[in-house]
């Protein structure tokens, strides 16, 4: 299906910031210039947007937003009544933008994706794409630590069975339809990047080199990376406990062959012996089973958490509807 070019979409761009006060203008600046253009070449209807999420900031990111609204009605906002992390601020925006947008494109604030690949997301748009990816085509910039554990993040994914493109992040184009159909997804352990690729329709990648942060810190550190690729791999696949029922059989084969061996040792008397074998059995079994046990434990939390079924953001405010 191809769309004509003339209708000239509604266009979100939007941006989840949490303590963001550094980047907020600049990011602003940079937007506006790239918006106007988007508008004067008619790529994009002048009711286009950028909608910042507040992601319960505790800095002053939400007075920045207020006031760059006031001054400028192509910017606009919504507040989160508190933190939820940066993939529900996403949903949030997402289903808030698509009730005024045709098309919705998602970017962090710090503009370490690089807003110039936009014009070729809404040209693979126009051609009839309903997800467009933004993909990483090197990560020179990046420090050596973030680029390794990134890259092994999407290789281990991979591995464990969730279908996810490679070194793709969260700056993707989506139509309003998808995002139509995102809502019916409802889960409550949020993890985008598996999903778009479950929803479907043709879509297509755009290229682009990723930038260093201008300001600011990442807030992404190491122990918020690891535990958002385990709740990625848990929300998706559940080949962690086929690996736990493979390591039972493993050593229960094992367990069969040593059961013959004490038999035999018992036969020819040599039973004093075998301390030290038998105080490593038993840190290594109980230690292997605790670990068995905690991963099928996280399976259970995690039905615990979608059987509750909470909300998983509030909206305080929304600049577009005072
Ligand atoms: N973010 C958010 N809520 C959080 C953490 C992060 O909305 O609890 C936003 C943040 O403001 C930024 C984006 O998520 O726009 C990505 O964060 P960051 O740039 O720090 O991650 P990195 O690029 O280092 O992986
Ligand atoms: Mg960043």
């Amino acid at each position: 299906m191809k769309r004509k070019q003339v209708s000239q979409d509604i266009l979100y761009v939007v941006i989840p910031c949490y303590n963001e006060e550094e980047v907020l203008e600049e990011t602003t600046r940079q937007l506006k210039e790239k918006m106007k253009d988007l508008i004067t070449t008619k790529k994009i209807s002048d009711k286009s947007r950028v909608m910042y999420v507040n992601d319960g900031s505790k800095d002053k990111t939400w007075n920045i937003i207020e006031k760059i609204h006031r001054k400028e009605k192509l910017f606009t906002g919504i507040s989160l009544s508190r933190n939820r992390g940066h993939q529900n601020a996403l949903l949030a925006g997402l289903m808030t933008a698509k009730n005024y947008a045709d098309v919705v494109i998602s970017m962090d604030a710090d503009l370490q994706d690089d807003i110039n690949a936009m014009d070729e997301m809404l040209d693979k748009y126009y051609q009839g794409n309903d997800i467009v990816y933004g993909v990483r085509s090197s990560r020179k910039k990046d420090t050596w630590f973030k680029r390794t554990t990134a890259e092994g993040f999407y290789k281990f994914m991979n591995k464990m069975g969730v279908d996810v493109v490679y070194n793709h992040a969260d700056y993707r184009l989506t139509s309003k339809r998808v995002l139509d159909y995102l809502e019916n997804y409802k889960e409550v352990n949020l993890f985008l990047r598996g999903i778009f690729p479950l929803i479907g329709f043709s879509s297509d990648i755009v290229y682009y080199e990723r930038n260093e942060r201008f300001a600011g810190e990442s807030k992404y550190p190491l122990k918020k990376m690891l535990s958002f690729a385990w709740d990625g791999i848990t929300s998706f696949s559940i080949r962690p406990i086929k690996l736990v029922l493979n390591l039972g059989i493993f050593i229960f084969a094992i367990s069969i062959l040593i059961l013959i061996y004490c038999l035999i040792v018992k036969l020819f008397g040599y039973t004093v012996d075998g301390w030290t074998f038998i105080m490593c059995s038993i840190w290594i079994v109980a230690g292997l089973e605790m670990l068995s046990l905690g991963i099928i434990g996280e399976y259970v939390g995690k039905i615990y958490s979608e059987t509750k079924a909470r909300p998983r953001y509030i909206i305080s405010r929304n600049l577009n509807e005072e």
